[in-house]
Parts: structure tokens; C-alpha cells; sequence
């Protein structure tokens, strides 16, 4: 085990590798530091550890001491697919490209940073885990906690999705709707975090060891790519841990001259709930968003209020790597999901294809160039969004009753 302590991103203050959620100097995100030499003595992306399976394999760069604290449901390894059909729909130039995220065992890409946050909770000793979420990763904390036979609390948004809900119930979660939107939540979570002394799992950047789960797609698509990076990754985008971790994990990949490029990441929020979006567009800090929010990709609407700095972090990964934030209207998102689900054949929830209809966009607008290899993650499962209205299908007693042939 590589992970040496816990530094401050803001003032560079260290700490021990404890269960600390912020820099008690100034408040800053905590981010997990590791002894780089010895870690990538091992080539640990170029040669991974095959005793374990998915995401574990790269634990080299995880911070987790022992194996036999490691809490999986075999996470990780999700296919990446070339979407011919959508290039040819959109008459495009690009290769497009999707990362089947939606396929990690509790349907969403959550299960990434959870597995690492409960496998270091256990570590530490606690018992108890609580998570503010938007629903996912509520269904992943209590999948993780119910494979610890750990308790889990979860705090979710009252318009969270019911299927959510269940899932995260139907793992023995117990699970408290909080009124008012996610950022509610979150304080309810950090309340309980320090008044009762239970772990916080929530994958924002609060927890510090989360998105170290999140590097990991960097290393796989180095491997799906053909020991080569995407020239653009695009990424659903609430508070951003998954671009910030990704980011990391290409840094990686260049730090230990496996390339010499780095893609340009690319944050998708939707224009009900677009804080980062509208930082970028203004040249500004992230200011808490205030407006209404009425979406159907629940998954990404954080106002980020009271932690707004979380944002700011989002949006200078995106700048240092040449990247850009973009909104979708509510039309743009549900059009991008049939698209997923029609062209690609995946079932996919709205928050999660907010990245390929963002494709569409920047192609159009000129910010992906003609050859470029673009990479969409499709964050989350289409069994996660139940207000889809069926098509009543044909009540039939006999073949002669088909109007089809
Ligand atoms: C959580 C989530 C995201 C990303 O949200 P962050 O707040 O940036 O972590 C994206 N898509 C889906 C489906 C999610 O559940
Ligand atoms: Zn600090």
C-alpha cells in the first residue's frame, strides 16, 4: 500500500491517512497523496494485479492496506463501446465512443468510489455509514454496507426517484427522505457524520478516499484504447468527483510515460441546474445555484450550496486540461436517452446520457475537431428512472390479430 497521507488541495497542510472530511486550517478539499515512486516502480496500470478482478486490480493505487479489507461486488471493467450507428444519425466525424458505466453491479458509477470509501470505513473500524445522495450512490453505499454487513443511513432529496429509493431499501438501508433539494442532504449527512461518529461515505469530495475510485476508468480506457487516451472524456456533471478523480488517473498514466497527451475534460450539467456551467460561461467562481430545478436527470441536479468550492475544483480540472463545461436543455437530454437506448442498445437513465447529447452539441459548435476520439460515460442504469409512460402494448388471443408481418 502506497497511499502515504492526507494533503490539503488549498493550503498543502498534511494529515494521516484518518477518517478526516475536510483541512481543519482552512477548510479545503482533502486529497489522498501516495509515495509515486515505489507505486509506479510495480507498472502497476501497465501490469495489474490479476489476484484481484475489475477495479481492484490497479490497488496498487488505492488506499486500502489490506486486501481482506476490500468490500467488492466485482465493480469496474465496464465495456467500452464504438456507437457507428450514432455517427452515422448525426452525420458526425468523430469516433464515438461510450463507457457502459450503467453495467456496475448497483446500475451506476457510483459503485466505483463507494467500494473504496466503505473498504477504508471497514478499515478504520466503523460499523456505521451514512451517505447524501441523489440516489445512486445511496443504493450504492447501502449495497456496499449490506456486503460489510455494515448499517447504512441514507439521506436522500424528496423528488428522488422511487426506484432509487427501493433499491437502496431493498439492501436494508434505511433511508430518510430530506425536504428540499440535495445540498439539504448533504448537511444532514455532516451532521450525523460528526454528531454520531458514523463514516461518511457520500461521493462528493468529502470523503477524500471516493475518488480514488475514480481514477480507475482512466487506467481501463488506456486499455480499451489500444495503450492510448481519448481526445475528449465527457462526464455528467453535479459536483464533479468522477472528471476531478479521471483527471488524476490520466496524470497518472502521463507520469509514468505511458503517454504524452492528456484528454480534454469535458463537464455536461443540464440548464435547470447548471452552477459549474454558468461559472465557466461568466469567468467567475461557482456560486450555489438558486433557481428552480425541474429535470429528469435527478442524478446531476447539486446546487452545490455550501460547498461551492467543490464546484471550483470541478471547473479548474476542466480549464487545465483543455476542456469546457456545456449545458443540455430538458428536450436535448431526453433526446440523447432515446438515442443511447435506440442506436446503442443500452438502457441507460437520463442523468447518464446528458454526455453523449453533449457530443452532438460540441461537434456542432466546433469544439470537437473532425477525427477526434471522444469517450461519453453513461453514469447510470435505465431501471433507475420510473417516469417513462409505456406504450400499452396490443392485447392479442391469436397470431391472425397481428397488424405486423
Ligand atoms: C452521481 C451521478 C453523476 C455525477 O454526479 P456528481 O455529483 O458529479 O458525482 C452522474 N450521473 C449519475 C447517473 C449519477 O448518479
Ligand atoms: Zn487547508
Amino acid at each position: 500500500m502506497f497511499a502515504t497521507k492526507l494533503i490539503c488541495r488549498s493550503c498543502k497542510a498534511e494529515y494521516p491517512l484518518e477518517n478526516l472530511y475536510n483541512c481543519s486550517k482552512c477548510g479545503g478539499i482533502l486529497e489522498v497523496a501516495y509515495d509515486l515512486e515505489s507505486a509506479y516502480a510495480l507498472k502497476p496500470v501497465e501490469k495489474p494485479d490479476t489476484a484481484f478482478s475489475g477495479m481492484w486490480k490497479y490497488r496498487a493505487l488505492l488506499p486500502v492496506q489490506s486486501a481482506e479489507n476490500i468490500v467488492t461486488l466485482g465493480e469496474g471493467e465496464t465495456p467500452l463501446l464504438r456507437a457507428q450507428q450514432v455517427e452515422k444519425l448525426w452525420n458526425s466525424h468523430l469516433n464515438i465512443f461510450v463507457k457502459a458505466e450503467m453495467l456496475n453491479p448497483s446500475g451506476s458509477f457510483k459503485d466505483r468510489p463507494t467500494s473504496v470509501a466503505v473498504s477504508v470505513a471497514k478499515e478504520k473500524g466503523f460499523s456505521k455509514i451514512v451517505v447524501a445522495s441523489s440516489g445512486n450512490a445511496s443504493a450504492a453505499a447501502a449495497a456496499y454496507a449490506a456486503r460489510a454487513n455494515m448499517e447504512c443511513v441514507v439521506f436522500v432529496p424528496e423528488s428522488t426517484d422511487p426506484n432509487k429509493i427501493i433499491q437502496a431499501q431493498s439492501y436494508g438501508a434505511k433511508v430518510y427522505a430530506v425536504s428540499g433539494n440535495y445540498s439539504r442532504s448533504f448537511e444532514m449527512a455532516s451532521y450525523c457524520a460528526s454528531t454520531f461518529g458514523w463514516a461518511n461515505v457520500t461521493s462528493t469530495f468529502i470523503n477524500p478516499y471516493s475518488v480514488e475510485g475514480d481514477k480507475i476508468p482512466a487506467y481501463e480506457l488506456y486499455h480499451q484504447c489500444g495503450r492510448k487516451v481519448p481526445d475528449a472524456v465527457l462526464i455528467p456533471i453535479g459536483s464533479g468527483p468522477l472528471l476531478v478523480g479521471m483527471y488524476k488517473g490520466f496524470c497518472d498514466l502521463k507520469n509514468m510515460g505511458l503517454t504524452d497527451h492528456l484528454p480534454a475534460m469535458i463537464g455536461v450539467q443540464v440548464e435547470s441546474c447548471m452552477p459549474i456551467v454558468d461559472a465557466y460561461e461568466k469567468h467567475e467562481a461557482v456560486r450555489g445555484w438558486t433557481g428552480d430545478i425541474h429535470t429528469i436527470a435527478g442524478g446531476i441536479s447539486d446546487p452545490l450550496q455550501g460547498y461551492e468550492k467543490d464546484g471550483d475544483l470541478t471547473l479548474e480540472t476542466v480549464l487545465e486540461s483543455g476542456g469546457c463545461m456545456v449545458s443540455l436543455s430538458e428536450e436535448e437530454v431526453w433526446e440523447a436517452t432515446q438515442t443511447v437506448e435506440k442506436c446503442i442498445g443500452l438502457y441507460c437513465e437520463p442523468t447518464g446520457a446528458v454526455s453523449l447529447g453533449a457530443v452532438k452539441k460540441l461537434e456542432a459548435n466546433g469544439f470537437l475537431h473532425p477525427g477526434y476520439t471522444t469517450v461519453s460515460f453513461l453514469t447510470g442504469h435505465g431501471f433507475k428512472f420510473s417516469k417513462r409512460s409505456a406504450q400499452s402494448p396490443q392485447v392479442i388471443h391469436s397470431p391472425n390479430e397481428l397488424d405486423i408481418s
